[in-house]
């Protein structure tokens, strides 16, 4: 998921002006339409107990790497060219947004195998955009509080309830990924024609209004 906080982009550019992009793997993001975006991720295979492999723990790093760089809210694996079930988030951004109480981590959370149980179904809206979907904003309605079972980067299998707000669209947006679904596959017909549109009408100038490397 994207964010068009200007201050937060300019001041992670600044950043990675200054240079704090030294050892970091950033990944290009693919931008619609790919093949990619629209398949099903698969599930990281996983024995109850046991380590994530060092595999899997170097792509999370690159993804982290990838969110850092982009300005990301959250990232799927399937933005970067994998088909694993693997999300990311900037939860202190979402605090910053929705405040501390509700967001149940902090700095960037990686999920793996997230799976989604609704538990309250009154549709919230609420701005989205997306790195794959660039200089689109729009509102979507989704679930008001999902309860997201997963498994952490040391292994462990964990849960956590949202509550209504960006850190709630943003699981649920990144977990859309897993399953292909782009944000403007959950609006009316209408709507996600003008999504398309846009994007459409962006695409020659994204070489110069993107901040992050893209394909
Ligand atoms: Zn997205």
């Amino acid at each position: 998921m994207a964010t068009h906080n200007t201050l937060h982009n300019a001041l992670l550019q600044s950043a990675l002006k200054l240079g704090i992009t030294y050892n970091m793997t950033v990944k290009p993001i693919l931008i619609h339409p790919n093949p990619i975006l629209t398949t099903r991720a698969e599930e990281v295979h996983h024995v109850a107990g046991e380590k994530l492999s060092g595999k899997l723990l170097t792509f999370i790093e690159d993804m982290k790497d990838t969110l850092i760089a982009s300005a990301g809210v959250g990232l799927a694996a399937n933005q970067v060219g994998s088909l694993e079930r693997v999300i990311l988030l900037n939860a202190n951004y979402c605090a910053e947004v929705d405040g501390q109480s509700i967001v149940p981590f902090e700095g960037i959370v990686a999920l793996v195998n997230p799976v989604v149980t609704i538990l309250d179904d009154t549709l919230m809206p609420h701005r989205e955009g997306c790195l794959s979907i660039p200089h689109v904003f729009m509102d979507v309605e989704r679930p008001a509080s999902v309860q997201i079972d997963y498994i952490d980067v040391d292994g462990k299998a964990r849960q956590f309830k949202t509550q209504a707000g960006l850190f709630n669209a943003a699981v649920q947006h990144e977990i859309d990924h897993l399953d292909g679904i782009m944000f403007p596959d959950n609006l009316s017909a209408f709507q996600r024609r003008r999504a398309w549109k846009k994007l459409e009408k962006e695409r020659a100038q994204l070489a110069e209004t993107l901040n992050y490397p893209f394909v």
